[in-house]
């Protein structure tokens, strides 16, 4: 039978293009539940979607930061049956720490962490008892190493990762897989978004030298990258597909293959010494990110590589 999928923050980006590539497969093997926290932004969805709406896709209301709506969402679901939770709903955060507010972190945290263990809460018990499910979360490359000036975004990345390291093999014995999807830069709203909260804060309680790292070296490598090596919303959707058709789904998957070897860093050296000083150069502007993924690909086997990414093609 069909599969059914509920998916959060399904109104822009991935969690849309996620929703419509499922929703419309050829053989109709996904019911999808597009959840968002306000309908009225349901228009581009309904759009890209086509006649899959009404069909194959289905729309509810759902705000991960309330306890009240997750649990009126999976209520309102015939028999509360998910069979694969995404949870996709998250918000960025840059900036110097000293000039972030508290208020600002602990939304980060509500949303990219509680927000997740939220939904898990809620559709996990269920799961457990019928010996099925898979649960999916929309993680970064920042939730296996951090960057700087987005310490609290990666921290809420790592955290959830750290949650689902440790449910990944607790629930090995109820037949229900843990997948971690780990993008790299995705052109959608959130960068968009981050760059007009970024032009409408003024950053105080940051030193003179700090502001200038960051406006001068951290934003344009941030803009560059974003256009050299930014993937689509669908690149995202398609890893995400291959990942829950997967007889076996891997706990990690990597959707851009020239973070690869930049992950890879972490592990060749577990001081970490060799990723810090690496970053240090891509920021400050000593060598590209791609200068040092194709210098370090020089080092890793074409297979080696392979094994470790799942391309979109
Ligand atoms: P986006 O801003 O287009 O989408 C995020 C969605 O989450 C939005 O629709 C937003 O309304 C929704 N959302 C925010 N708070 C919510 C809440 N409390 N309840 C329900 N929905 C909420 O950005 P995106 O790039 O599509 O981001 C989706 C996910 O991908 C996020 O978890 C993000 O951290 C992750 N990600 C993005 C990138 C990137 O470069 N864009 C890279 C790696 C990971």
């Amino acid at each position: 039978g069909q599969k059914v999928v509920l998916i959060t923050g399904c109104s822009s980006g991935i969690g849309m293009g996620i929703a419509v590539m499922l929703a419309r497969d050829e053989m109709k093997r996904y019911y999808v539940i597009a959840t968002m926290r306000d309908l009225k932004r349901k228009d581009n969805l309904v759009e890209a979607a086509g006649d899959a709406y009404g069909r194959t896709l289905s729309l509810l209301t759902l705000d991960v930061c309330s306890d009240e709506s997750v649990k009126q969402c999976v209520d309102s679901i015939k028999d509360r049956h998910i069979d694969i939770l995404i949870n996709n709903a998250g918000v960025g955060l840059v900036g110097p720490i000293e000039a972030l507010s508290m208020d600002d972190m602990k939304r980060v945290f509500e949303t990219n962490f509680y927000g997740a263990v939220r939904m898990i809460k809620e559709v996990m018990p269920d799961m457990k008892r019928r010996r099925s499910g898979h649960i999916v979360v929309i993680s970064s490359v920042l939730g296996l190493h951090g960057v700087a000036f987005n310490d609290i975004y990666s921290a809420s990345k790592f955290a959830t990762e750290g949650l689902c390291e440790g449910l990944a093999l607790q629930l090995l014995k109820f037949n229900v897989s843990v997948s971690m999807i780990e993008p790299g830069p995705v052109n959608t709203e959130f960068e968009m978004k981050l760059m007009a909260d970024v032009s409408k804060k003024e950053f105080i309680g940051a030193d003179a030298e700090t502001l200038y790292h960051f406006r001068n070296c951290y934003l344009p490598t941030q803009v560059n990258l974003f256009q050299s090596l930014g993937q689509t919303p669908e690149d995202i959707a398609k890893v995400t597909k291959k990942v829950i058709e997967s007889p076996c789904p891997p706990f990690r998957n990597l959707t851009n293959p020239l973070y690869t070897p930049i992950v890879a860093l972490k592990y060749a050296d577990e001081t970490r010494s060799l990723s810090i000083h690496t970053f240090y150069h891509m920021l400050y502007n000593l060598g590209g990110v791609m200068d040092v993924s194709v210098r370090l690909m020089k080092y890793l086997t074409p297979g080696w590589l392979r094994r470790r990414t799942i391309s979109p093609v």
